[in-house]
């Protein structure tokens, strides 16, 4: 295996993946983005601001819980769970949310934008917008908004403008173009506070660093209850940011699998799935290049997933990379074993999982009992299921 790099390069490169593929109106906004973070990142003023609020306003550190039920049952190895679910506003999207929007005010920028899907990283957005008393305004694709009605109320409690997309699938690749088109036209007083470890350069460095919280406190956690490093961490993969999030601060420690879980959906055909390492070719999309889910012409296939937060179809450029390199593995699970195992959580520990994160603890479930007992296993909950148990309870009766 190559050395391997945790920084990308000037242009944001991992390898042949990355990049900054955006129109020429936006790079100037990127590279003012790029060098402020790099004064940011070496600030330590910055970083005590960011841990005060991570600590206080979040909830950080979230728990390493033992899942002793849930390890008994699929008698393999020890299971734990990094608790991103008990996070303000319900999953890890506030990391990076609270990261960007300090960001913003020290570029003395006071209009938020951002794009949502299933409307997660529209209310953390609209949340901290709120906090810091910012102007803001969410892009949401009108077939998104009409699912996800009670999310898009949430965001205007806090104060933030919905603004429905109402160009081609209307979901959530349409509201990342619109995000984009009103940033290229308010570039000097908004900042746009992308929800991924996606897009255009310095965005995929910049919000894996954000949600690489994640992975340290969980180093430290496991070492202080184990006295050493577990044998595999499990974390499902949308736009990749909660799986980056944990995965980084382990990469140097080779003997600790990594892997990450994409969406099978109704399984790997065109339009069924949103799995890019399983269907997906090298490609270009909303900035950056990367695995993407398109026909032999380029265009973006559909994509399917019962969770709305793993149905994109392109993932974040590191991964691509991590992928070559051979240092991430990465398989998918079906809408069938996500809903499963979100059924599984509920029940054997009384916790109710994200869909996402129900793709992480799918894949666990067939892992751990092929391994030993005194393997450890960590799942990255990134997220509770409170938003999906209506939508579940029209797919099973009970
Ligand atoms: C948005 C979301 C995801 C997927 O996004 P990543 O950037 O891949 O982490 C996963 N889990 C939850 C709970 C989410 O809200």
């Amino acid at each position: 295996m190559q050395k391997l790099k945790s920084q990308p390069d000037k242009q944001g490169h991992f390898g042949p993946y990355g990049g900054m593929f955006v129109p020429e109106t936006l790079m100037s906004a990127l590279q003012e983005l790029t060098a402020e973070y790099d004064r940011a990142r070496k600030d330590s003023k910055f970083k005590r601001e960011l841990d005060y609020y991570l600590r206080e306003y979040a909830g950080r550190p979230t728990r390493l819980y033992f899942a002793e039920r849930l390890t008994r049952e699929l008698g393999g190895a020890k299971i734990y769970l990094k608790r991103e679910d008990m996070l303000h506003t319900g999953a890890h999207k506030i990391n990076n949310c609270l990261g960007q929007v300090l960001l913003a005010r020290r570029l003395g920028k006071r209009r938020i934008i951002a794009e949502t899907g299933a409307g997660q990283h529209g209310v953390a957005t609209a949340t901290v917008a709120a906090m810091f008393g910012m102007e803001c305004v969410i892009y949401m694709g009108e077939v998104d908004m009409a699912r996800q009605a009670l999310n898009v109320y949430r965001m205007r409690l806090l104060g933030s403008k919905v603004v429905g997309v109402s160009a081609g699938q209307r979901t959530l690749k349409e509201a990342i173009s619109e995000a984009m088109r009103d940033w290229t036209t308010n570039v000097r007083t908004t900042h746009y506070i992308l929800g991924s470890a996606l897009g255009s350069h310095p965005y995929p460095m910049m919000v894996r660093d954000f949600q690489s919280c994640i992975g340290r406190e969980a180093r430290r956690q496991i070492l202080a209850k184990e006295g050493r490093l577990p044998d595999a961490i499990v974390a499902c993969v949308g736009g990749g940011s909660n799986s980056i999030g944990i995965f980084h601060p382990f990469l140097a420690d080779k003997k600790v699998q990594l892997i990450g879980v994409e969406a099978g959906g109704r399984g790997i055909r065109p339009g069924d799935h949103a799995a890019r390492f399983a269907g997906g070719s090298l490609g270009v999309l909303q900035g950056t290049r990367t695995y993407v889910l398109q026909n032999t012409d380029g265009q973006i296939e559909l994509t399917h997933s019962v969770s709305a937060g793993l149905d994109y179809a392109a993932v974040g450029p590191e991964h691509a990379w991590l992928r070559d390199l051979k240092r991430i593995e990465y398989t998918y699970a079906t809408d069938d074993e996500a809903l499963r195992a979100f059924r599984f959580l509920a029940e054997k520990e009384g916790i109710i999982p994200a869909l996402e994160s129900a793709h992480a603890v799918a894949h666990t479930m067939k892992l751990a009992p092929k391994m030993k007992k005194r393997q450890i296993v960590i799942i990255n909950l990134s997220g509770r299921g409170d938003k999906d148990v209506q939508q579940v309870a029209e797919i099973v009766k009970l």
